[in-house]
């Protein structure tokens, strides 16, 4: 039977837009995505037939759930806790859960369904899913944030396990709140699961370079693909936003291949440092201290600070790295870096771009590094947490970080391959989409209509 492919996927996303009212980032993605693969279906026609896309925008599951808890002053808290388990055809649902007032269950489900392109493309066995809650850290005391943990494992429990889903960390989730989890988990379930969350303390099951991988990742990516158009990192401006874990590996690994990264953010403002940013600095600010980025320039001789997070991409660079949070950069910050004479993009977060902001970008000659192929690296190394778990001993930092490294040069190729074999040479984001897809969607094949 013929089919027009167009007309197919433009269905899908109608509907899916009809069936989720109002989760305008789960629509964002699934557009950027479906529209991507039109190439792989008009290949491949069984996977209509057989309605791939129909089943693969459906998560497998989605709970929701009360997360009530008790503040320092003795008040009842009442937040919402999320996960999504949106593709287990190729191993046990693995993401991270994000803590974040912004939070709802299409920001989970953007987050869930890009999620199984990402880990496909590590080439590990690790299905696609995310979780989280409208709590918000900030703020928050030490015991609050446990009682908070506490509270949501005692339900997120039931759901999850090393066979079936592996939770870690994201957005105001790290080391602290996954040890309250891991330690909240053990305790319901009389059972050293080690690996039923990655991201956790080198004292009990954690894997050397995972606080580093996403960032680190991102650079070897972003180096890869630079390498390719005969460019390198040395010598380049670098702007990262965000001040976080991705970001802040990002920046360091950065400057390790010699470029300068000249400006970094928070949600409230930025600081440029022409003399390049001290990364140690950051890391005692953000890591340590948990204050905000306007810290810096009160420390730094030569730095500045400026209100507003946006305005960092008016700072000019040859390497844009966000780093923060879904569409931070839109048209207009595209316009700006782009009459700037950005060379490349490296997402570090997820959906960093807005869908009109990456095609201006391919279109004026950018390369863009997509987040699903150049964020992998994080998720990557936590499947590697998972092996060591498995068998129960530890790599070397050098060991991971030769994996990782080894990794996202695998997923480079893998999407520079996809995007030249189905007539898209040089974008990475397509490429990064169908290289995903791919195996996800042979083996959805394989496995029948479940
Ligand atoms: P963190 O919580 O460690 O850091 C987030 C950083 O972004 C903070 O500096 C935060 O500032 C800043 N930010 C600016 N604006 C916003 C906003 N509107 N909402 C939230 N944060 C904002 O998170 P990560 O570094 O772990 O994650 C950053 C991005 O990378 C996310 O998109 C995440 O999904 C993605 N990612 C993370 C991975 C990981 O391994 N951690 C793996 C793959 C992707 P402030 O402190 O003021 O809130």
């Amino acid at each position: 039977m013929e089919y027009n492919v167009a007309e197919v996927v433009n269905k899908v996303i109608e509907d899916v837009k009809v069936r989720n009212k109002g989760e305008s980032e789960f629509h964002q993605t699934i557009e950027e995505v479906l529209h991507s693969l039109e190439p792989v279906l008009e290949k491949h026609p069984e996977y209509i037939k057989e309605s791939i896309l129909e089943r693969i925008v459906e998560p497998e599951r989605q709970i929701m759930f009360r997360v009530p808890w008790v503040d320092d002053n003795g008040n009842v808290k009442v937040n919402r806790g999320f996960r999504v388990q949106f593709n287990s055809a190729i191993g046990p649902y693995k993401g991270g859960l994000r803590f974040h007032p912004s939070v709802n269950l299409g920001i989970i489900k953007f987050l869930g369904f890009e999620q199984i392109f990402k880990n496909s493309l590590t080439g590990l066995p690790i299905g696609g899913g995310k979780g989280g809650s409208d709590f918000d850290p900030k703020g928050k005391s030490d015991r609050e944030i446990m009682r908070f943990c506490q509270s949501f494992m005692t339900e997120l429990y039931r759901h999850i396990g090393q066979h079936t889903d592996v939770p870690a960390g994201d957005i105001g989730v790290g080391a602290r709140e996954i040890g309250y989890l891991f330690g909240q988990y053990k305790k319901i379930r009389n059972s050293y699961d080690a690996a039923v969350l990655t991201g956790k303390g080198l004292t009990y099951g954690g894997s050397l370079a995972r606080k580093e991988a996403t960032g680190f990742g991102v650079i070897y990516f972003v180096n890869e693909m630079l390498n390719y158009h005969k460019h390198s990192l040395e010598g380049k401006r670098v702007v990262i936003s965000g001040s976080g874990n991705v970001a802040i590996y990002a920046a360091q690994k950065a400057q390790e291949f010699g470029a300068n990264v000249v400006a970094m953010c928070d949600s409230a403002g930025y600081v440029i440092d022409e003399n390049g940013i001290d990364i140690e600095l950051i890391k005692q600010i953000k890591e340590v201290e948990r204050k905000r980025i306007r810290e810096y320039a009160n420390r730094k001789d030569g730095s500045q600070y400026f209100e507003g997070q946006k305005g960092i991409w008016s700072v000019k660079c040859d390497i844009a790295l966000p780093c923060a949070t879904q569409n931070d950069i839109s048209i207009e910050e595209a316009k700006l870096l782009v009459e700037n004479n950005v060379l490349a993009i490296g997402e570090g977060a997820n959906m960093p771009c807005t869908n009109e902001a990456v095609e201006y970008f391919l279109e004026k000659g950018v390369l863009v590094a997509p987040a699903k192929a150049a964020n992998a690296g994080g998720v990557a190394t936590s499947a590697l947490e998972m092996s060591q778990n498995s068998m129960r001993l530890s790599w070397t930092f050098e060991e991971v970080d030769e994996k990782l490294k080894g990794i996202m040069i695998n997923i480079f190729e893998a999407s520079k391959n996809a995007a030249e074999e189905y007539g898209h040479k040089g974008n990475y984001v397509v490429g990064a989409n169908i290289a995903g897809f791919l195996k996800v969607a042979e083996t959805m094949m394989s496995q029948g209509i479940i």
